[in-house]
């Protein structure tokens, strides 16, 4: 298990498809709200075939996209749920 990153969030939330309930991502999320977006470095378990699309059902859930100079996956809205 890698050490989790003293200055980023440490609580994960596991991310799935809305259409198929398919687990996309374990995720360490900083913040509260609604999932907008998914800097790379911090998926922890990542259950994709293709970048931002469901392994199961093909639905296309994000785009990638640089944030703040990071690589991240911009969730397409209302794709995802998030427990
Ligand atoms: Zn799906």
């Amino acid at each position: 298990m890698a050490k989790p990153n003293a200055k980023g969030p440490t609580k994960t939330v596991q991310i799935y498809c809305v259409k198929c309930k398919t687990q996309l991502y374990k995720y360490r999320k900083g913040g509260k709200g609604a999932l907008v977006k998914c800097f790379k470095e911090r998926i922890v378990d990542d259950f994709t075939n293709e970048e931002g699309q469901c392994p199961n059902c093909n639905s296309i859930f994000a785009r990638p996209a640089m944030i703040r100079g990071a690589p991240a996956l911009k969730i397409v809205g209302g794709k995802v749920t998030m427990k």
